[in-house]
């Protein structure tokens, strides 16, 4: 299942890899621990917090702030082509935050700290070094999403 996360995955099988199947589903998931309510994205199986294992999944809206981001010109190994590109760290409404590329509802030029948006998670089947990335969409944007309860 991690395999979609890259070719050579150091995250070990988990608790928390229900989360790769709901991505795949087009459901963001974070968790939320079941002793003190603490939501955290990416899911995490102990709670930062109290250190409690005893955690549900949480289904993320993708709403977010820009926290910071940059343009890079000089890409790394497997992103020459790419380049230059935008990336942002999102501050998830729901709690956590995560890396995204910009989508192309946005322009690099009009982003700014703080500015209302929404992650949008990707599964690119053609790519095999990457196959979830998220992309950071103009606040409102929807996306498709598996009907609830799909899980698979
Ligand atoms: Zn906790």
């Amino acid at each position: 299942m991690f395999s979609w996360f890259g070719q050579v995955s150091f995250v070990p099988f988990s608790k928390v890899m229900e989360f790769a199947r709901h991505l795949k589903n087009g459901r963001l998931m974070g968790t939320k621990c079941k002793s003190c309510s603490y939501t955290i994205f990416p899911p995490r199986a102990d709670c930062p917090e109290c250190m409690s294992g005893d955690f549900e999944f949480k289904e993320y809206s993708g709403k977010g702030k820009v926290f910071t981001y940059s343009t890079i010109a000089a890409a790394p190994t497997g992103f020459e082509a790419l380049a230059p590109y935008t990336v942002a760290v999102v501050e998830l409404d729901e709690g956590g935050r995560l890396l995204a590329m910009l989508g192309d509802t946005l322009d690099a030029a009009t982003l700014d700290i703080g500015m209302d948006v929404q992650v949008v998670p990707r599964i690119d089947e053609e790519v095999p070094q990457i196959k979830v990335y998220y992309t950071i969409e103009k606040a409102g944007v929807t996306w498709k999403k598996a009907p609830p309860h799909t899980v698979d």
